[in-house]
């Protein structure tokens, strides 16, 4: 692990162009780490690092510093060379969907991750399964090169920490990430603040439309799986964003019986997006069957299919996991 952190600080040093990338969909993981790893970069090695999303930005993370610095990869010139690119909380390429060229053709690639499915695709690969998020990962790496993280970038990695714990609460919770929220609250991050901006403004069609497709919910082998599916005609009745689905999967995890929740959400027409939900069962290889992938108690992929279809076909193969 040291030799891989000095390589990185021995590149960062070197390179005159960095480019940090989020995964599509983004979540408050890969935006909080991107936008940390800026500030750092910025503060500490005087280098002004591109920060890029893929498809579409969600409104409920623009609480967090810098937000309005993040450039949509398709702005940028597909020919261009960066010196280095490095992907945060990108479980595999493809999530970079066409973003994939820019960071395939960097001179020098980083992938710092912390999904157990990543197979290390990166020149330099940081992958740690036992961190709660990407965030932590950072943080420790910017405790070893001795930086004293000032409280904009705390606050990202404060969000990085808060989402994929689902505020402290997901099997990834450890003592270390009360340690970790710890030093941050002592940095100056309040919980409340960051609680309240991340998920208590949401509007009033959003909580509509959560309420819709919970209501939605289709319960099978005796309340064990929970689905509800997503078309885009629901999407366009409730002028929903992308991010209107955020958190939905969870609320039909709630449900007493359930080991395993899915959201299917049609995209565009031939595209499925599927978030799955587990208290028992590791998910890992429900997703991966199906091209994506995650951790075991949350994960996800993207089925090619329509979504009546891609229903019936996850719904099979997750009846067959709880056999
Ligand atoms: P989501 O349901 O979108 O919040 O995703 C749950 C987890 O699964 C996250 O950690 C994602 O990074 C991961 N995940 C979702 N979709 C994919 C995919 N197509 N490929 C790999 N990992 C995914
Ligand atoms: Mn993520
Ligand atoms: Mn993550």
């Amino acid at each position: 692990m040291e030799n891989k952190l000095q390589e990185l600080k021995s590149k960062i040093e070197g390179a005159e162009s960095i480019i940090i990338f989020s995964h599509v969909s983004p979540d408050g993981d890969t935006l909080g780490s991107n936008l940390a790893l800026n500030i750092i970069l910025d503060k500490y090695f005087n280098k002004k690092a591109d920060s890029v999303f893929v498809g579409k930005l969600p409104n409920m993370y623009s609480y967090l510093p810098n937000y309005e610095k993040f450039i949509d990869v398709a702005e940028i010139d597909k020919s261009k060379k960066y010196d280095l690119a490095i992907a945060v909380d990108v479980a595999a390429k493809d999530r970079l969907v066409f973003g994939t060229e820019i960071f395939d053709n960097a001179v020098y690639r980083v992938n710092i991750d912390h999904h157990k499915t990543n197979i290390g695709y990166g020149d330099l690969n940081i992958i740690d399964a036992e961190s709660a998020c990407v965030g932590a990962i950072l943080y420790k790496i910017f405790k070893e090169w001795k930086l004293k993280v000032p409280l904009d970038a705390a606050r990202c990695i404060y969000t990085s920490l808060m989402t994929d714990t689902g505020g402290f609460k997901y099997e990834n919770t450890t003592p270390e990430t009360f340690m970790l929220a710890a030093e941050l609250v002592k940095t100056g991050v309040s919980p409340t603040k960051e609680y309240r901006a991340c998920y208590e403004t949401k509007p009033q069609s959003m909580v509509q439309f959560q309420a819709y497709v919970v209501s939605n919910t289709v319960f099978y082998n005796n309340g064990k799986i929970a689905f509800s599916k997503i078309t885009r005609s629901d999407m366009s009745k409730f002028n929903a964003e992308d991010d209107y689905t955020e958190g939905i999967v969870e609320v039909l995890r709630t449900s007493k019986d359930v080991e395993i929740a899915a959201i299917l959400k049609e995209t565009k027409e031939g595209y499925t997006k599927v978030s799955l939900r587990s208290k028992t069962k590791d998910l890992t290889s429900i997703a991966t069957d199906f091209g994506g992938g995650g951790h075991s108690f949350a994960a996800g992929c993207t089925i090619k299919k329509p979504v009546a279809i891609a229903y019936d076909k996850l719904l099979a193969r997750v009846q067959s996991e709880l056999e």
